[in-house]
This record gives C-alpha cells, sequence and structure tokens, in this order.
C-alpha cells in the first residue's frame, strides 16, 4: 500500500458510509486510450478504499473495465475501416495495431500495467467475462421481468420518449452488433431472449452467456446490486441532471431494491494549453508518459490535487518544477531542488557517479549517497527536461568548437575575467566556493558582475543565463572549465 497520506475529503467521504463490508468500484470502457483524467477517477477510489481500511472497515477494491461495451466511435489513430466494427463489443473488435487479443485489451492492458507500477491494490474485472460466466444473469432476468417500469423511469428521468419496444436488454445480432432489437418473448427459465433481428428474422440469446447486455443506464443500477457496491466516483458527465446516476439511483430504489452507493463527483482534469483530457480529441496524456518524470505517489498528489470536486489545470511546463518540490518537500528532509536535478542530468547524462560527484560540491551530500534513488531522480529529471522543460531550463554543454564560437563574441574584460577564474579553479572547491571565485574576481577586476556570468554561461551553454552557476561549474570537470574559460 502506498505511503501517501489520506487526504481530508477522502476520510470525510469514508466516514459518511456506513460501517462494515465495503465494494468500492470504479469503471472505465476502454475504447480508446485511458488517460490520466480517467485515472482521477481511479485514484478518488483508492483515496476512499485507503481512508475506509484505516477505519478498520473491509474493503473490496473493483476495477469494471467494460469491455463488453458496444465501439461507439473509433478513437483517433484508428484506421477508418473500423467503422465497420461500429456497435460491436470491444471485447470482439480486433486490435487496431495487432498486438493484443482484441480493441479494448490494447488501451486496457497500459493502464493496468500502470495501475500496477503503482502498486495499486485493485481487483480487474472485464465485464465480457462476467456476463460470458453468467454473473449477471440475475439482474439481466430482473431487469427484463421489469422492463415497463424501467422504461417510464428512464422517460421519466431524461424527460425523453423511449421506443415503443425499447427493452434493457440489447442481444447480440449475427451481424456482431449489440443493438436495441425488438424483444420478442423473455423465457426466464432458460435465461433466453427471442428477439427480431435486423431483417425481421427471429432470434435467440442466452444472456447468461454474454450473448448481449444490459443498456448502459440499466447496466449501472444492475452492476451495483451484482457487485455489491457501496460506493463509486463519478465524473459529472455522469452526475449532470436526468444524467446516468439520475436514472440508475431510481431504478436500484424501485426496480433492483438496492441501496443507492456512496457517490463522490470528481472534476476534469485538463491540460494547461490544451483543454479538458479526452480520447475521443486526442487530448491525451497517459499515466505511463506521467510516471517517467515522477514516483506513483506524486502522480497520486498530483492527479487528486488539492480536491478533486475541482477541476485541475495540469500543468508540466513551468510549473512542474515547483510542484516536485512540494511534493519532495513532504516525503523527505531537505531534498535536492528539482531544478538543480534538471541541471544534474542535463550535465552527466546516465553517469550516476558524475551525477552524485556533482551533488557532493554543490553541497547535497546527503543525497549523493542513495545511488538507486539518485539514479531514479536522475531519470525523471532528464526525461522532464527533454519532453517538457521550458527552454530556459533546457541546457547542453557546448563542444570545444561551439564554444570558441561563442566565446568570439565576448570583449577582452570578459576574457580576461574568465581566464583569472581559470587560473584559480581548483579540483576541491565546492559551489559555494566557486560561486564566491566567481564573483570576487569580478568585483576585483572591475568587470560588473552580470557580465562576468554571462561571460561564463557563454562559453559553457551558448546562453546568457543558467543555473546557479557555482553549483554548476563545481559540479563539472574542473579540466573541461579551464579549457573552456581559456579560449
Ligand atoms: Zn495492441
Amino acid at each position: 500500500m502506498s505511503s501517501y497520506s489520506i487526504p481530508g475529503w477522502a476520510k470525510d467521504v469514508a466516514n459518511a458510509l456506513r460501517p462494515g463490508l465495503h465494494v468500492v468500484v470504479t469503471g472505465i470502457s476502454p475504447s480508446g486510450n485511458i488517460h490520466v483524467g480517467n485515472l482521477r477517477e481511479v485514484l478518488v477510489a483508492e483515496a476512499v478504499v485507503n481512508a475506509l481500511k484505516a477505519r478498520g472497515a473491509e474493503v473490496r477494491f473493483v476495477f469494471h473495465a467494460d469491455t463488453i461495451d458496444p465501439l461507439r466511435k473509433i478513437a483517433p489513430d484508428v484506421p477508418e475501416s473500423f467503422e465497420s466494427y461500429i456497435g460491436h463489443s470491444l471485447s470482439r473488435v480486433p486490435d487496431p495495431k495487432g498486438c493484443h487479443v482484441s480493441y479494448a485489451e490494447h488501451f486496457l492492458d497500459p493502464f493496468e500495467d500502470a495501475l500496477k507500477r503503482m502498486e495499486m491494490n485493485i481487483e480487474v474485472l472485464r465485464s465480457h467475462e462476467l456476463y460470458e460466466g453468467g454473473f449477471y444473469t440475475e439482474v439481466t432476468r430482473e431487469a427484463l421481468e421489469h422492463t415497463a417500469e424501467l422504461r417510464e423511469i428512464l422517460q421519466e428521468v431524461s424527460g425523453r420518449k423511449m421506443p415503443e419496444h425499447w427493452s434493457p436488454y440489447l442481444p447480440r445480432a449475427t451481424s456482431g452488433q449489440l443493438a436495441g432489437a425488438r424483444i420478442l418473448e423473455h423465457i426466464p427459465e432458460e435465461n433466453k431472449v427471442v428477439f427480431a433481428d435486423e431483417d425481421g428474422w427471429e432470434e435467440v440469446a442466452d444472456y447468461a452467456r454474454g450473448e448481449g447486455k444490459l443498456g448502459w443506464r440499466v447496466e449501472l443500477a444492475a452492476r451495483w446490486k451484482a457487485l455489491g457496491t457501496t460506493f463509486e466516483p463519478f465524473g459529472k458527465d455522469h452526475t449532470s441532471r436526468g444524467g446516468s446516476t439520475d436514472t440508475a439511483d431510481r431504478m436500484a430504489r424501485e426496480v433492483f431494491h438496492y441501496p443507492v452507493p456512496g457517490r463522490y463527483e470528481y472534476e476534469w482534469i485538463q491540460l494547461k494549453g490544451r483543454g479538458a483530457m479526452s480520447s475521443s480529441k486526442g487530448i491525451v496524456l497517459l499515466p505511463k508518459d506521467l510516471l517517467k518524470i515522477m514516483p506513483p505517489d506524486a502522480l497520486r498528489q498530483m492527479v487528486l490535487g488539492r480536491d478533486p470536486a475541482r477541476a485541475l489545470d495540469l500543468d508540466l511546463e513551468g510549473g512542474f518544477p515547483r510542484f516536485m518540490d512540494e511534493y519532495r518537500a513532504s516525503v523527505e528532509k531537505d531534498p535536492v531542488p528539482f531544478t538543480h536535478l534538471v541541471t544534474v542530468a542535463q550535465t552527466v547524462g546516465t553517469d550516476v557517479d558524475a551525477a552524485a560527484e556533482m551533488l557532493r560540491r554543490g553541497g547535497y551530500e546527503a543525497a549523493a549517497r542513495d545511488r538507486e534513488k539518485l539514479a531514479r531522480e536522475l531519470s525523471y529529471a532528464r526525461i522532464w527536461a527533454e519532453e517538457w522543460a521550458p527552454e530556459s531550463l533546457r541546457l547542453r554543454i557546448l563542444d570545444e568548437d561551439e564554444a570558441k564560437e561563442a566565446a568570439s563574441g565576448l570583449d577582452a574584460d570578459q576574457r580576461g575575467y574568465l581566464a583569472a577564474v581559470a587560473r584559480e579553479l581548483k579540483e576541491d572547491l565546492d559551489g559555494v566556493a566557486v560561486q564566491d571565485l566567481l564573483y570576487s574576481t569580478a568585483v576585483e577586476r572591475g568587470l560588473k558582475p552580470k557580465r562576468a556570468f554571462a561571460a561564463v554561461y557563454t562559453v559553457l551553454l551558448g546562453k546568457k543565463s543558467g543555473p546557479k552557476a557555482g553549483p554548476f561549474i563545481a559540479g563539472l570537470p574542473v579540466e573541461l572549465v579551464r579549457e573552456r574559460f581559456s579560449l
């Protein structure tokens, strides 16, 4: 279990639930990339699970992947030819990239993998397997027997007139489509429905074997009962007035005689400058992308935000170092500032020993000791620098020719200054000592510090500014700095 502390809102939610055994459910349709906005739902549920466990409750935590759901719209990057599978169960549509057994698995697998990497203690259920295994047989029969009441609730809540032959059950036609077919007869003792297909032919579907599914709104209420759900978070698309939770609440109480589970409404996540996360619009950030730049518990903290009932604007660019500093300050003593790690990572590449040396000289003795942790942090910092960092934080030490070219733009005072620093620079100077040397040499030579430091950054990085010069230079090989300063 995560060491991340239980947020206050999650404790409040847990305290409002009745004592005893709990089944916390979260569900997603793997119809496209399962993004960080979807992860928010799972993390809300996880936080409530942890809060319930902290109260001593026994909890089953379920991720219900809606793999039997029909394909409604093909995801971006999926070939247009897949239009022919619209209406087919995601578990029966081929993988557009050919790497998994189905369309559903192609999108579910990376998400499940991220949950594993986050060490989330969650049971992943696939709805097509539940239907095929007979898990939903009882509630499907109940729904079919109460077709008229369910239809009435749908009409009242949504304010829309339902077709006369509306059915809570969508049998799979021979074409493979889950269509709103006209049910001609229900044979409860055989778990079968007789229905008319598109051409008017009579067909039979066995609902104990997954030969169809309940329509989404009915399924939600039926699923609560079948799983014994006591808590489920929802995004605002479901909880709007007349939306799916409104209908499911009434169906649960009036038809399935099952108490409405506890609920939490979470808001959506926007990606700064790009809009709300959405698989269908292609505004997508996957959990695995974020696990490349931060540890799992930081991801939890970032995605939940202060309060998941509020919209979140994810800033992975300029605002990210501050987030990481706050996160790290909450879990460790005196962490190295993230921007310094970014400098180190870009200076030494993957050389952990060189990074440790650079940190030691920069005055971060403790961080240099745990090499495994350091290697991880360097990797986060390096990938962030490559993929997200603003230009001002991107660094690359110039090679000799580039440095010569850059140095040619300096005046005689600046060159004289660099040469003087080079003569005094020694192997054992730490970051503070180098900073003093850079500053005092400028003062002694009557050179304005701003121009002095600009000269330093110019020959090393080809820029007029950069990371704090003392610790940065102290971390570089002395020979290299001497050479660059004497061009
Ligand atoms: Zn695949």
